[in-house]
C-alpha cells in the first residue's frame, strides 16, 4: 500500500495522543452517513473458507455502470472457475450493501432460494455438486451505493471527488478491506483471477483508464465504455479510475529487447506537471530492469493515473496524488514506491497477510537503492537514517500465523509501519552482509521464481517469508535462520553491548530469549577497521585506553540504538504539546 509517511506520520500522532480522536483531523468533519459494512467485508485475508480454495479463479469479466449524480453503481460480474476438487458450493465476497437482483449458473438463472449473502459471504448452493477439473460460469448482477473511503487509501472504499472546475474525478482504493467493496471476489491475498476483464462505461467527456490493455472503447451514445484487460492482477490492484483526463503515451526500449508502452492518465490542466512525471518513468524502469529485472507487465503496459487520494500500486496503473513535488532526492518518491509494487506485490504477491513485508520492506528498500543509482550514497543513507529514526520494535514483523490485512497494519497490536522501515534497514543489512552479486540473485529469485527471468518465461506468483529464507539460503550456501529468526519475528532488535575494559573491546549481542545471533560487525580503532567476527554472539578487540573507537562505521547493521527512542519520546511529546496547546 502507499501507506509510508503520510500514514506513518498519522499513526505516529495517533499512538502518541493514545486516542483515536488523534485521526479526526484527518477524516472529514462530518463523517458521511453510510451503512456501516459488515466485519467480514471490513477484514481481508485470514484462513481462506474450504470453499474458496476448492476452485481457480479462471476469469472475472466485470462490468461497471457508475451514477455519478446519484454515487451509485449497476455492475455484472460474470466469473468462470475451474474446480480443484469437487465443491456443491461457490462462495464468494461481496459486501452485503450492494444489492444483488439475480444470480445464472452457466447461463441458467439460479432461483433465489439458492444463494445468500447476510454479511458480506454470499454462498451460492450448486444445483449439482461440480466435478473435480469442470468449470463453472457464475454471473451476478448486483448495485447500488458502495462503500464510501473516509480516508483512502487508508481507509478505503469509492472516491467521489471533483476536479478544480467542478468535473467528476472518481477513483477507487481497497487494499485494507479488500475487493469485496466493489465486486463478488474470494478477498485473500490468494485470490487473483488469472484473467480480468473490466468494462467501465461512464459519459464521454470522461476517460476510464484501467489495469491492462485496452481492448477497445465502445461507442454507446453519450457514454462510452472502455474495455481493459490484465492478467494476474492482485485482488487489491484492480480499480476504477474516471475523470477528465489526458494521456500521455511513449515506448520504453527494454535491455531485454522488448518495448513496453508507457502511459500517464493527468487531469486536463496538469500538462507541464505530468510531462515532468512521465520524463521520469525510463530512468525508474532502467533502474528496475537493471537491478531487479524485468518489468513483470511489459506486454500490458506502464501506466499511472492522476487520483484524488495519495496512491496505490494499482496494477499497470498506478494510483498518483501525491501533487507532483519537486524533491532533495531528484525524484518523485510516491511514484517510485507504487511502481516498486510492480515488482513486490503485483508480481511475488504475499502469499498471507502475514507475509506483507515482502510487498512493502522491498517496496520501501527501493527509494533508498533508486536514490544510491541515480546520486550515490548520500540520499541512500540519508533516506536509511528517515526510516531508522521510524522504527518501533514493538511487534515481529511475521507472526507466524494466517492474518488478516488490519492485523498487520494496526499499530496497537501488529508491526504496522516496521513491516515497511524495518522491512528496508533489515534488506540493506542482509545486502551489506552477504554482498551485492548473492543479495540481488536472492531477490530476483523471489520475485519471478527463477535466476534467470526474460519476458515470456516467468509470470506473477506467490512467496512466503520462509520462500525467501529458504531462497537465501540456497543462493548464499549458508544457514541465515539466526538473522530472520531475529529480525523478522522477534520484536526487540539486537543490541550490542560493548565495554570497553583497559585496553581490551568486549563486544556481546544481547538478543531477545538469548537467541543465536553471530553477526559480525566493524569497528574503528584509530585509524584501523577491523571486522569482528562476533562468532557466538561475542567478540574482543585489543583498543588502548582513550583510542577512537567508532562501532560500525559503515552503518552496515540494524541494532537498538538508544538515541533513537529517546528521539522518538521526545518527538511524541513535543506533538503532545502542541495538540494541547491547540485545544
Ligand atoms: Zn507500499
Amino acid at each position: 500500500m502507499t501507506i509510508l509517511r503520510p500514514r506513518l506520520l498519522t499513526l505516529g500522532l495517533a499512538a502518541l495522543l493514545g486516542t483515536s480522536a488523534a485521526f479526526a483531523a484527518d477524516t472529514p468533519a462530518k463523517p458521511l452517513a453510510q451503512p456501516p459494512i459488515s466485519e467480514l467485508t471490513q477484514r481481508s485475508g485470514g484462513v481462506m473458507p474450504a470453499e474458496q480454495r476448492r476452485v481457480n479463479f479462471d476469469h472475472a469479466e466485470l462490468h461497471f455502470t457508475p451514477d455519478i449524480a446519484k454515487q451509485t453503481l449497476d455492475a455484472t460480474a460474470r466469473l468462470t472457475f475451474t474446480a480443484r476438487e469437487a465443491t456443491d458450493a461457490l462462495v464468494l465476497d461481496l459486501d452485503h450493501n450492494l444489492a444483488i437482483s439475480d444470480i445464472s449458473l452457466d447461463g441458467k438463472p439460479l432461483a433465489a432460494s439458492t444463494w445468500s449473502n447476510p454479511d458480506g459471504r454470499l454462498r451460492i448452493q450448486l444445483p449439482a455438486p461440480l466435478a473435480k477439473g469442470s468449470k463453472a460460469v457464475v454471473e451476478i448482477h448486483y448495485g447500488g451505493k458502495p462503500h464510501v473511503a473516509q480516508r483512502a487509501p487508508w481507509d478505503g472504499g469509492f472516491v467521489w471527488a471533483k476536479t478544480e472546475d467542478g468535473q467528476p474525478w472518481i477513483a477507487t482504493a481497497v487494499e485494507g478491506e479488500g475487493c469485496d467493496l466493489f465486486w463478488p471476489c474470494i478477498d485473500h491475498p490468494q485470490g487473483k483471477p488469472d484473467l480480468v476483464d473490466t468494462y467501465i462505461t461512464v459519459p464521454k467527456t470522461l476517460a476510464a483508464p484501467g489495469n491492462g490493455v485496452l481492448v477497445d472503447i465502445k461507442d454507446e451514445g453519450e457514454n462510452h465504455t472502455y474495455h481493459w484487460r490484465a492478467k494476474h492482477p492482485t485482488t487489491y490492484a484492480i480499480s476504477l479510475n474516471i475523470g477528465p483526463f489526458d494521456v500521455l503515451k511513449g515506448d520504453y526500449h527494454s535491455r531485454y529487447g522488448n518495448t513496453i508502452p508507457m502511459q500517464m492518465w493527468y487531469l486536463r490542466g496538469h500538462e507541464a506537471q505530468a510531462k515532468q512525471l512521465f520524463g521520469e518513468f525510463p530512468r525508474m524502469l532502467d533502474f528496475f530492469e537493471e537491478q531487479i529485472g524485468p518489468y513483470p507487465f511489459g506486454d500490458e503496459k506502464m501506466g499511472v493515473v492522476e487520483t484524488p487520494h495519495l496512491g496505490m500500486e494499482h496494477q499497470t496503473i498506478n494510483a498518483y496524488g501525491n501533487g507532483y513535488p519537486r524533491s532533495e532526492y531528484g525524484f518523485d518518491w510516491l511514484l517510485q514506491h507504487e511502481f516498486s509494487h510492480e515488482w513486490f506485490g503485483n508480481q511475488v504477491t504475499n502469499t498471507d497477510w502475514d507475509d506483507m513485508w515482502i510487498h512493502e520492506g522491498f517496496g520501501t528498500y527501493m527509494q533508498p537503492l533508486y536514490g544510491q543509482y541515480l546520486y550515490g550514497d548520500m540520499p541512500y543513507f540519508s533516506m536509511l537514517q528517515n526510516e531508522r529514526s521510524m522504527v518501533k520494535d514493538a511487534y515481529p514483523i511475521v507472526a507466524g500465523r494466517s492474518q488478516f490485512e488490519h492485523e498487520v497494519y494496526d499499530a496497537d497490536h501488529g508491526p504496522a509501519n516496521d513491516i515497511y522501515y524495518k522491512g528496508s534497514l533489515m534488506l540493506h543489512t542482509l545486502r551489506q552482509m552477504i554482498g551485492d552479486k548473492a543479495f540481488f540473485e536472492t531477490v530476483r529469485r523471489l520475485v519471478y521464481g527463477r535466476p534467470d527471468p526474460k519476458p515470456g518465461n516467468f509470470a506473477p506468483h506467490y512467496a512466503t517469508t520462509k520462500d525467501y529464507i529458504d531462497i537465501v539460503h540456497q543462493v548464499t550456501g549458508k544457514d541465515l535462520g539466526w538473522f530472520f529468526d531475529v529480525y523478522l519475528y522477534q520484536a526487540a532488535l539486537p543490541k550490542l553491548d560493548m565495554k570497553h575494559e583497559g585496553n581490551v573491546l568486549n563486544l556481546r549481542w544481547e538478543v531477545p530469549q538469548n537467541k543465536p545471533f553471530p553477526m559480525p560487525i566493524e569497528v574503528q580503532v584509530g585509524e584501523t577497521l577491523h571486522t569482528v567476527p562476533m562468532t557466538n554472539g561475542e567478540g574482543h578487540l585489543d583498543a588502548p585506553a582513550g583510542a577512537l573507537v567508532i562501532i560500525d562505521p559503515r552503518s552496515k547493521v540494524l541494532r537498538d540504538l538508544p538515541h533513537m527512542a529517546e528521539f522518538q519520546q521526545w518527538k511524541k511529546e513535543q506533538a503532545a504539546k502542541k495538540a494541547k496547546a491547540a485545544k
